[in-house]
């Protein structure tokens, strides 16, 4: 599986002059040769290569493997489709290879410049240190909220499979961001809390419409969806930690349910759109392909509905948002921990006697 290590850089003020510089010539030069590649509808690579290397190198100053990579990047972003002309932001990101890039070690890489390789000091954790041994090909250089760092693709083994004898079923977003079967529940309160303090000064600020604050709603944007991924990361890895610890595959709702599940009520689709749970799914998924436990997707219909001890299917099984309640036999419960309970049962496939046997179930 492949996983993306980001490595902060810590250059000097003057190796970051360099560095700015560097990335910012370079894509001039994309620039350059996407027009070129544009008004000549020239796009492969090779073809491109011939018609503006030349060029490149002389106009721009950069070096021949970097120019190579910004004709590779050009064309890699005609690949999709040749329709529209291709620009690219002054600050986006520029492929390096082994030949203008390299670790040094833990915490110092070689990198070329338009003033020349420079050495730039960088910083790892542990967990980066391990991914990079794994390190394949290229790297980017980006340029992230006025920090360096690069972006390096890490080609890990997958790991064993383990031995799993139950499934840990988690439901999405009808209370908590996350409840699993056996009543966990994931963030709530505290995460509510803030989500409506964002809203609240999104919709004050998009009131305003200055351009102050405009600006003020990107900055905004920004830190709700860094805060956003911070907790989605949280909840996924406490999730697989406690899926791994008692030997269960993941089960999760096929995600296209959540919306209509809760089309009723207003506050409810405000809470949801305001939270990526596509992303959440997602971390969830590589951290339990990384951990050796499996996904199981299902169906999500009638799983809020539905009462996990009589098997009763009712509608007014949920006249209440918040809690369930069977008509049939009386079950009371949180609406998000018996759904999540219906999420397990569907996952389980053979269960006389509640044990879970997944040889059929489909494992994402
Ligand atoms: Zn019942």
């Amino acid at each position: 599986m492949k996983l993306v290590a980001n490595v902060k850089l810590l250059p000097t003020p003057e190796q970051y002059e360099l560095l700015k510089q560097t990335i910012e010539r370079a894509n001039e030069a994309c620039n350059f040769v996407s027009s070129l590649a544009w008004e000549t509808k020239t796009f492969k690579q090779f073809s491109l290569h011939k018609l503006a290397y030349t060029a490149v190198r002389d106009q721009f100053g950069l070096s021949a493997q970097v120019a190579v990579r910004c004709i590779a990047k050009v064309s890699d972003a005609y690949k999709a489709d040749t329709k529209v002309q291709r620009h690219f932001r002054k600050h986006a990101a520029q492929p390096y290879d082994d030949r203008i890039f390299r670790f040094l070690n833990d915490s110092a890489v070689s990198i070329w410049t338009v003033g020349g390789r420079i050495k730039v000091p960088c910083v790892t954790g542990d967990y980066q240190r391990e991914l990079l041994k794994h390190r394949r090909g290229e790297v980017d250089l980006m340029l992230v909220r006025g920090e360096f760092y690069v972006a390096c693709v890490c080609d890990i083994d997958d790991p064993d499979m383990i031995e799993t004898t139950d499934v840990l079923g988690v439901d999405f977003g009808i209370v908590n961001i996350a409840v699993d079967s056996n009543g966990t529940s994931y963030s709530g309160e505290a995460v509510e809390a803030k989500r409506r303090i964002y809203a609240n000064r999104r919709r004050n600020l998009q009131r305003k419409g200055t351009r102050a604050a405009k600006r003020k709603l990107r900055t905004l944007k920004g830190r709700q969806a860094r805060y956003q991924k911070d907790i989605n990361h949280q909840i996924s890895k406490r999730l697989v930690a406690d899926a791994k610890r008692s030997g269960s595959v993941i089960a999760l709702e096929d995600l296209k349910g959540i919306r209509e599940r809760v089309k009723a009520n207003k506050s409810q689709r405000a809470r949801l759109s305001n939270w990526s749970f596509h992303q959440l799914r997602q971390f969830v998924t590589y951290k339990a392909r990384r951990a050796g436990i499996g996904v199981i997707s299902v169906d999500p219909r009638n799983t809020s509905r539905t009462c996990p001890e009589c098997g009763h299917c009712e509608k007014a099984n949920r006249t209440e948002r918040d809690t369930f309640r069977c008509r049939e036999c009386g079950h009371t419960a949180p609406a998000d921990a018996n759904a999540a309970r219906n999420i397990r049962a569907k996952a389980v496939v053979n269960r006389p006697n509640g044990n879970a046997k997944l040889g059929v179930a489909k494992v994402a």
